[in-house]
C-alpha cells in the first residue's frame, strides 16, 4: 500500500492564467509548483529546454538528477501519454468519457490507468523527495498544471494521489475571442467558421471537466473560479481556494514572481508574459454577432458552473 502523493491540479482550458496561478501558490512554503507535469518528455527534446530557474533543464539542480533517474521513452502509458504532440492533445476521447460522464471506471480500462498512475507516482516521488532536499521543508502539496481532464481522471482513478483541484474558467467570449479573431488574417466567412467552432470547443471541453468534477470528486476537493476574479481580486480569490480546498496558503502574493522557480516550459512563458492583469479587449473588439454566437453556444455549461459559483459562496 503506498501512502498518496497529495497534489494540486490546476484545470483549464486554454491559456487561462493558469501559468500565473500556479506560480502564486507555489511561492508558499510547503507548495512546490512544477508547471505542465504531463510536458517533461515533450521539453526534454526540445533544444531550449529552459527551467523557470534560468538554467536548461539537464543542469539545474532540482532536474537534472530526476531526468537522470527517469526512462520516458521505454514507458508503457507514459506521462504524456494524453499529449500526442508537444502543444496539444485530443479534446474528444470517446471510450473515456462515457466513464467521465456517467461517474464509473470500465473495467477493460483500469489496467492502463493504474499503469499511468505508477508512472506518475514514480515521477511525483522524485519531485517530492527532491523538492524537500531543496527547501529543507516538507512538502504538502505537489502543484501539477497540466489543465486536462483525461489526464486528471486517471490520476484520481489511479487512487494513488490525494487530489485538490482548481478549475480556472475563461470567459467564453475571451476564449474565442483570443483564439478565433485576434491576429488573423481569415476572410470573413473563415473567422465565423473559427468563431463557431472555438465556442463548441469551449463548450466540451468546460463540460467534460464540470461532469468530471460533479462525478468523480468530492465536493470539498475542487473549487471553480474565474480568470477575472484572479486578475482583478487576487488576495480574495486566493483566500478563497485556500478556505474552499483547506489549505495553507497565504493571500498576499504580491511579487509573486520574484522567487526561484523550477516550472518547465520557462522559455515560453517567459515569451508569453504578459502580468497579471485583465484582459477585457474582447468586450469592445469582437463584435455582436459572434458574441451572440459564442454566448448562445457556451450558455448551458458556463450559466450551470456560473450558478454553482454563486450557490458556493
Ligand atoms: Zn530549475
Amino acid at each position: 500500500m503506498h501512502n498518496k502523493i497529495p497534489l494540486i491540479y490546476i484545470l483549464g482550458s486554454g491559456r487561462s492564467g493558469s501559468t500565473l496561478l500556479g506560480l502564486m501558490l507555489g511561492k508558499n512554503p510547503g507548495y512546490f509548483n512544477i508547471g505542465e507535469a504531463q510536458n517533461l518528455p515533450w521539453e526534454l527534446k526540445k533544444e531550449n529546454k529552459l527551467c523557470g530557474c534560468g538554467i536548461s533543464l539537464n543542469k539545474c539542480p532540482f532536474w537534472k538528477n530526476i531526468i537522470a533517474e527517469l526512462d520516458f521513452e521505454n514507458q508503457d502509458v507514459p506521462i504524456n501519454y494524453f499529449r500526442e504532440k508537444p502543444g496539444a492533445g485530443k479534446v474528444l476521447r470517446w471510450k473515456y468519457l462515457k466513464d467521465i460522464i456517467f461517474g464509473k471506471v470500465s473495467e477493460k480500462h483500469k489496467k492502463k490507468i493504474l499503469k499511468y498512475g505508477t508512472n506518475n507516482y514514480q515521477y511525483f516521488s522524485k519531485v517530492r523527495n527532491r523538492a524537500k532536499e531543496l527547501s529543507g521543508s516538507d512538502i504538502n502539496r505537489i502543484i501539477d498544471v497540466s489543465k486536462h481532464s483525461y489526464r486528471l481522471f486517471f490520476l484520481k482513478q489511479s487512487d494513488l494521489f490525494d487530489i485538490k483541484v482548481i478549475h480556472l474558467i475563461k470567459n467564453p467570449c475571451s476564449f474565442v475571442y483570443s483564439s478565433a479573431v485576434k491576429n488573423t488574417q481569415f476572410t470573413k466567412i473563415v473567422e465565423y467558421k473559427q468563431v463557431f467552432k472555438m465556442s463548441l470547443r469551449w463548450l466540451v471541453e468546460n463540460y467534460i471537466m464540470l461532469k468530471l468534477l460533479e462525478n468523480h470528486f468530492k465536493k470539498e476537493d475542487y473549487i471553480f473560479i474565474t480568470y477575472k476574479q484572479l486578475s482583478t481580486d487576487p488576495d480574495t480569490t486566493i483566500e478563497a481556494i485556500s478556505n474552499t480546498l483547506g489549505e495553507n496558503i497565504e493571500k498576499n502574493i504580491k511579487k509573486f514572481r520574484n522567487y526561484e522557480n523550477h516550472i518547465m516550459s520557462a522559455g515560453q512563458m517567459a515569451y508569453e508574459d504578459k502580468g497579471l492583469h485583465y484582459d477585457d479587449k474582447w468586450a469592445n473588439s469582437m463584435n455582436k454577432l459572434y458574441k451572440l454566437t459564442t454566448k448562445a453556444i457556451t450558455w448551458p455549461v458556463y450559466n450551470k458552473i456560473l450558478n454553482k459559483m454563486k450557490k458556493n459562496k
